[in-house]
């Protein structure tokens, strides 16, 4: 049995492949659409050394990052999100062998928006600066635009803040289109800022601990929600979900996923006496029954550990 992992990386492929694509179509299994241009390659056609990746009619590219994989390369796609582009390496991970030992060390882990991670050892892990800032100024760009459109409807004749007629067409200006350009870049960034972060959490709980408890999070679900930091959290949260897996699975360590019916948040992690209704403001609160006082996420991280060594243990609330 093999998991087949896929890698990413930031390339630097620069003018001469920006000409490239401007003279040639005929790329083997090159596909365009629309923004998103991506072509894949068979493992015999692309070679890693270091941080240079060497592309057919390219020759050696140089990468941000060092790729992190351990097993056979399977094959590889290049795609261009905004103006970055990225090497996506398909790696094949033989299963290791299940290890059982006594007193494994199990954490829970609780993911959040403001503390990206908090763990039942009472650990919370804030995401890095640059991350906050970014998303700040994400936030004023898309305030910029919503004024930039106001404006467009204006000269195209209707009154300031009324909704578009359906089948009108607004003409963008050209300051529109560059802070289309510049919201995309930001979102880009953001995407790289998260990941790399992200690494170095999934590497920390994978070295640090021998079983992780998660929580199954709806990721669809959540990304209904319209604030900003929330929806871009829940992206991370999938990806944070797919690395922890892969890299525990490299290392022999476990991933317990607890359903996501579980009520982490609303149950005593001292005596399990369960609350009705626990708000998402609430961010401390005491148990009615043992009159423990309990950090909302701190509390939330235990009861997941709880269930991860009960599932080590025998059955308890785990889904797939
Ligand atoms: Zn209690």
């Amino acid at each position: 049995m093999t998991k087949n992992a896929p890698q990413m990386a930031v390339i630097h492929l620069g003018q001469a492949f920006k000409n490239f694509f401007a003279g040639s179509a005929e790329y083997p299994t090159f596909k365009k659409k629309g923004r998103h241009d991506r072509f894949t390659l068979t493992n015999d056609q692309f070679a890693i050394k270091g941080r240079k990746v060497h592309i057919p009619k390219l020759g050696w590219v140089r990468m941000d990052e060092m790729v992190r994989f351990v097993g056979k390369v399977l094959g590889g796609t290049i795609s261009r999100i905004a103006d970055r582009w990225f090497l996506s390496v398909t790696v094949e991970i033989p299963d290791p062998p299940v290890v059982r030992r006594e007193n494994q060390a199990v954490v829970g882990v609780d993911l959040g928006v403001s503390a990206w991670a908090t763990l039942s050892t009472g650990e919370k892990i804030i995401g890095p600066k640059a991350y906050a800032a970014t998303l700040k100024k994400l936030r004023q760009l898309y305030k910029r635009f919503s004024r930039q459109m106001e404006a467009a409807k204006v000269r195209a004749g209707l009154e300031p803040g009324q909704p578009i007629p359906k089948g009108m067409h607004i003409p963008w200006s050209q300051n529109m289109r560059k802070t289309q350009r510049r919201i995309a870049r930001l979102h880009a960034r953001i995407a790289n800022i998260r990941a790399n972060a992200l690494h170095q959490l999934t590497t920390y709980l994978v070295n640090r601990f021998d079983v992780i408890a998660i929580e199954d999070l709806n990721v669809a679900g959540m990304l209904k929600n319209h604030k900003l930091a929330r929806a871009i959290a829940n992206r991370g949260f999938g990806e944070f979900r797919r690395q922890l897996e892969y890299k525990a699975a490299q290392r022999g360590k476990t991933v317990v996923v607890v359903s996501r019916w579980y009520p982490s948040s609303k149950t005593c992690s001292s005596c399990g006496y369960k609350v009705p209704k626990m708000p998402l403001a609430v961010r401390e609160w005491t148990c009615p029954e043992c009159h423990t006082h309990h950090d909302r996420d701190i509390n939330a991280a235990i009861n997941l550990r709880q269930v991860a060594e009960s599932s080590v243990r025998g059955s308890s609330p785990v889904s797939a």
